[in-house]
């Protein structure tokens, strides 16, 4: 057999149209790898019978030549917090562990409505609450890199079971939710491509919630060329979800003409942060250089509220997960345990059906919510939110593109983090800024450190300029960093 975990949807998409690979033969081979992969525990569910029977149908139209959709005949992974049609679907938890939805999501509907292939249900955090893949029901994943110590480490999370099985090879994509940086943090871990376009190009119609004004779903994928292929087929004014863009969606593949020359790149300061791991900045100061060569302008900005960002994205995203929450009662959806009476319903429900992480955002957005404290603290996160959206507009009146590391520190041990909330809350104080923001954020490989672990690169860009983090950031990608 092949081995087509070498190549890329614009490879495969190549060899597919020229008639030397069939998309079953394709789906044959990434079945095969999951199976052999299991112990990486990437998959919740499989539907390798979903899968060979789209295949067949993609094959059908590919010799037809006729009705082709951008990702004919490519089998991706679904994170299994995308509601789909007749496919249980748990957000990683025991809550929805025998939950099956009646209808479909509209980012996975268009996926499989542009011809890509249903491989099967991505394990994930729970409730996409995490930075490691390490609070999911379903079990730990693994990150298919190992340091040159050969201990088990994560693969970043809350996509983590996505990258992972992206990196191994199980599939050549996978979508991702992001909500504070897990599409671009487990990208980063596992050496790969993830994108968060603009809040509101992607329809939240059947994503399982968590912080609705900030949950947008995106790609993550081996290549730049890949994330726009995935994005393209994404994103879509959707009439079900009220804060869907009608903004024009652009031939996102345009970004091979984008030019960088003359382009502003914008360095906050704020982002060089203590603790910030010595090699990742090394390989910070390269990609300036690699942007220098590309002719664009580095030019020092600053982001002055970045300090707050942490602080006030774990106010706001817990208060939001604990009214979108709410709705796990045991009446509506998914896990119901015995009870005497409707309190009881209620409290034995959701203390079984909630793991540990999930409880204590629940009684954090509670708590924050709550008459006597909402004015000291939600409300002081929304304004405080609105003062970091306003760093960005001023940054973005002199530069185009913000250049920034994606995480503090790269894939770390399984069970390290794990006592400490705050430790595992830090993963993510360089990509929950642009979510706060609503901003398009891309996460790129930027090469290995000394102990062989990829560092990823983020590159943040004005609303809708999508085209332009792109071109950024197959930019580091073609330089080989
Ligand atoms: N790691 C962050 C959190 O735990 C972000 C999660 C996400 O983007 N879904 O909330």
């Amino acid at each position: 057999m092949t081995d087509f975990s070498a190549i890329d949807i614009t490879e495969a998409k190549k060899l597919l149209s020229q008639k030397q690979i069939t998309a079953t033969e394709l789906t044959e081979f990434f079945i095969k790898q999951i199976e052999e992969k299991k112990e990486l525990n990437c998959f919740i569910t499989n539907t390798f019978d979903i899968a060979l029977k789209m295949a067949k149908e993609s094959d059908e139209k590919i010799q037809k030549g006729s009705d082709l959709g951008i990702l004919e005949g490519i089998p991706i992974g679904m994170k299994d917090l995308f509601c789909t049609d007749g496919v249980k679907t748990t957000a990683g938890s025991k809550m929805l562990e025998n939950f099956v939805p009646f209808y479909e999501s509209t980012v996975s509907q268009n996926l499989w409505k542009n011809g890509a292939i249903m491989l099967g249900k991505t394990n994930m955090d729970e409730f996409a609450m995490g930075s490691a893949n390490t609070t999911s029901f379903f079990g730990n994943v693994l990150n298919p890199i190992r340091s040159d110590d050969q201990k088990d480490l994560v693969p970043g999370g809350s996509s983590g079971g996505s990258a992972a099985a992206v990196a191994s090879g199980q599939c050549f994509a996978a979508t991702g939710s992001d909500t504070g940086g897990s599409i671009r943090q487990p990208a980063s871990f596992c050496g790969l491509v993830g994108f968060k376009p603009t809040y509101g190009r992607c329809s939240r119609f059947g994503m399982v919630a968590f912080a609705s004004s900030l949950d947008q779903a995106g790609p993550i994928t081996k290549t730049v060329s890949d994330a726009a292929l995935m994005l393209q087929s994404m994103c879509s004014y959707d009439d079900k979800d009220s804060t869907s863009s009608k903004k024009l969606i652009p031939n996102f593949s345009d970004y091979k003409k984008f030019d960088l020359k003359g382009k502003k790149i914008g360095l906050p300061n704020e982002y060089i942060i203590e603790g910030l791991n010595e090699e990742i900045k090394k390989k910070f100061d390269q990609c300036i250089n690699i942007f220098k060569d590309c002719g664009a302008e580095l030019i020092d900005i600053t982001l002055p509220h970045t300090n707050y960002a942490l602080p006030t994205y774990y106010i706001i995203a817990p208060a939001e997960a604990s009214a979108n929450l709410a709705r796990y009662d045991g009446v509506r959806y998914g896990l119901r345990e015995n009870s005497e009476n409707l309190d009881d319903l209620y409290q034995t429900t959701r203390a079984s059906g909630f793991g540990d992480e999930v409880k204590r955002r629940l009684i954090i957005g509670t708590y924050v919510l709550s008459a006597g404290y909402y004015d000291a603290y939600y409300l002081k996160a929304l304004k405080v939110r609105q003062l970091i959206s306003n760093d960005f507009k001023n940054a973005f009146e002199k530069c185009d593109l913000i250049l920034t590391p994606t995480t503090p520190n790269v894939a770390f041990p399984i069970g390290e983090k794990q006592n400490d909330p705050l430790e595992m809350y830090l993963n993510d104080v360089l990509t929950v800024p642009a979510s706060l923001a609503g901003l398009p954020a891309i996460s790129v490989s930027a090469g290995n450190n000394n102990n062989n672990l990829p560092i990823g690169m983020q590159i943040i860009g004005r609303p809708f300029e999508e085209i332009s983090v792109l071109a950024a950031g197959s930019a580091i990608e073609l330089s080989k960093v």
